[in-house]
């Protein structure tokens, strides 16, 4: 028995899931012809209140084509230090759009509508980068899961509306955000220009993210999804497994917060762990003490067949999903007591 919690993208396609791709109905989505896609993209649009959403490969490939919708070569993207987009995806943002980012330095992945305020470059100030785009993410991976407070992001959509910037929502794990805040879709699709939305983390597809936004901006997105070599065939197969997750996998989500918080109520009280990050949803985050070389408490741990992963700095990182069973779960709050 191996118990993978290094990320919530582990998982397996349930025999639900794969009866529902099996059944798909599917055609050539780079003629728009696949109908399981097509539903896919009509319904996560309808969800967010917004035009039109677009199915990608992955939530990389989504974020950087919003990053080259929002920008020209040489401008800015503000985001925090924490960021996915600017520590995760192998540089894509310099590389795909020749943009630099400035870096905010928030508290858990989240900044404040002044601290984007004070990084905008004056736009008539030609020696400094044009300051082009605002970039978030909702749950913020790096900074342990944590959720924005939604006051917060309507100031920063002010902030960007009254400074012509784009404003793009990573939200890989949106899904857990709204779970744990009580909001919906519908508030997050009204303030931000895009959104990208992951189907293969907590909601358990093998593959598959969608970007949301207006008609204009979706229209760039499929030549920029084209570019960057995303155009798919009959990929209905996989937005299948989206569309039965939509319905399926939503309500599975809280039994993995239930998971995290009782890994985090356990961990507070070992005598080897040094702090661990507040849990909000299903990420935790923890520090060993110092005397405790991290690769071997990694190393004891696999050697019992639990996986975890290393975020850094003496941080380690555990994320609970479908996969994480209550059996796997038992034996992970034994064993940590044991060590
Ligand atoms: C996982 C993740 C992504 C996208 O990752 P892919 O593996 O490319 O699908 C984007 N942003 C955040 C915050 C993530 O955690």
């Amino acid at each position: 028995m191996i118990i993978d919690l290094r990320s919530d993208t582990v998982t397996k396609p349930s025999k639900g899931m794969l009866e529902a791709m099996l059944n798909a109905k599917v055609g050539d989505d780079v003629y728009k012809e696949d109908e399981t896609v097509n539903r896919l993209e009509k319904r996560l649009a309808e969800l967010f209140n917004k035009p039109q959403a677009l199915f990608f490969p992955s939530g990389t490939m989504a974020n950087q084509t919003a990053i080259k919708l929002h920008t020209n070569p040489g401008d800015q993207i503000i985001c925090d230090k924490y960021a996915h987009v600017f520590n995760y995806e192998g540089g894509g943002a310099s590389f795909n759009s020749g943009v630099s980012c400035k870096l905010l330095d928030g508290d858990r992945g989240m900044f404040t509508a002044k601290q984007v305020l004070e990084a905008i470059n004056p736009p008539d100030f030609y020696h400094s980068p044009l300051s082009a785009l605002v970039e978030i993410e909702n749950t913020t991976n790096k900074g342990g899961g944590a959720c924005w407070d939604i006051d917060e992001i309507k100031k920063i959509a002010k902030v960007c509306n009254e400074n012509n910037l784009g404003f793009h929502l990573d939200g890989a794990r949106l899904w857990n955000a709204l779970l744990v805040k009580n909001e919906t879709p519908e508030d997050y699709g009204q303030l931000f220009n895009t959104i990208s939305v992951c189907l293969s983390k907590g909601l358990g597809c093998p593959v598959g993210s969608v970007l949301i936004g207006d008609d204009e901006l979706m229209h760039k997105a499929m030549r920029i999804r084209k570019l960057l070599g995303g155009g798919m065939r009959q990929v209905g197969y996989l937005a299948a497994a989206g569309l039965y997750a939509l319905d399926h996998n939503m309500n599975k989500l809280e039994a993995d917060h239930e998971k995290a918080k009782e890994l985090e109520s356990l961990l507070t009280e070992l005598p080897y762990v040094n702090k661990v990050e507040p849990v909000e949803t299903n990420i935790v985050i923890f520090e060993l003490n110092k005397d405790v070389e991290e690769s071997i408490f990694i190393d004891t741990l696999n050697d019992k067949n639990i996986r975890i992963i290393s975020m850094g700095n003496n941080k380690l990182r555990m994320v609970t999903h479908m996969g994480y069973t209550a059996r796997h779960h038992n034996a992970v709050l034994e064993l940590l007591k044991t060590l």
